[in-house]
């Protein structure tokens, strides 16, 4: 069962996973770095480690992983819906 004490709002994930659908979507390869993620959180002055290591313990060790593994399990907890890549 999912906890749901988490360190980041619903709504800040769900706009995390969009952030990162765009980046790849746009060309962004990612260098198993949270690059992106790193760069959302501080711009919403969130707690940057905190939610990196709750990533990590939802498989997630960099950007492309929140979207392969994260996302999946939490994109309709928090609304969020992936967009059409079935191509
Ligand atoms: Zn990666």
């Amino acid at each position: 069962m999912i906890d749901d004490d988490i360190p980041i709002s619903h709504a800040d994930l769900r706009d995390l996973f969009e952030r990162l659908d765009r980046a790849s979507m746009s060309g962004y390869q990612c260098r198993h770095t949270f690059a992106v993620t790193r760069e959302f959180l501080s711009q919403r002055t969130l707690a940057v480690e905190p939610i990196l290591e709750w990533l990590g313990e939802n498989g997630a060790g960099c950007d492309c992983e929140v979207i392969f593994n994260t996302a999946p399990e939490w994109e309709e907890i928090v609304g969020y819906e992936p967009p059409d890549d079935t191509e």
